[in-house]
């Protein structure tokens, strides 16, 4: 049998809050992307593996596909397989449900390997997606630090005693 490619969860794939992991565990953070997705929409496989754990966690279902040492997560997913199924990518796992923060307006889809979450986007191919931040998750981006000496492209600023002097 031939390999498929990987799919995106979500089509199209539209990025409305990006992976934030923390230093620590204890500390806030999104250990996974939200893909813009609506109620109903069809979520699939985007690689091959198994399902292993479909079911409710605090008010919102989640499914977990395992495909080798990645632990693919979907939030919140109406699961349409069972345990132990197993998947290739562009198979339907579940659709879009409502609960937890996405809350039928976007699917939250987490990776782990080894314990560690990373960024899911990295098990796709190249070109990245768009990246849309969606105000209504609350998305804050992070502070872009200005590099050394771009302030000198500005005219320096003149103080009132400047203007004022006769
Ligand atoms: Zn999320």
């Amino acid at each position: 049998m031939f390999a498929l490619p990987p799919a995106p969860p979500v089509s199209p794939l539209v990025v409305v809050r990006p992976f934030a992991p923390a230093p620590h565990n204890w500390l806030p953070a999104h250990r996974g992307v939200d893909l813009e997705a609506r109620r109903g929409q069809a979520v699939v496989a985007p690689r091959p593996g198994r399902i292993v754990f479909a079911d409710r966690i605090a008010a919102r279902p989640v499914l977990v596909l395992k495909s080798g040492v990645v632990r693919f997560t979907f939030e919140p997913v109406r699961a349409r397989v069972t345990v132990g199924q197993r998947l290739q990518p562009g198979q339907v796992l579940g659709r879009v449900e409502t609960g937890g923060h996405c809350d039928g307006r976007c699917l939250h889809w987490g990776a782990k390997v080894d314990g560690q979450y990373v960024d899911p986007l990295s098990f796709l191919p190249r070109p990245r997606p768009v990246l849309k931040p969606l105000s209504a998750l609350a998305f804050r981006p992070a502070a872009v630090p200005v590099p050394p000496g771009a302030r000198a492209r500005f005219p320096p600023v003149r103080s009132p005693a400047d203007s004022a002097s006769p």
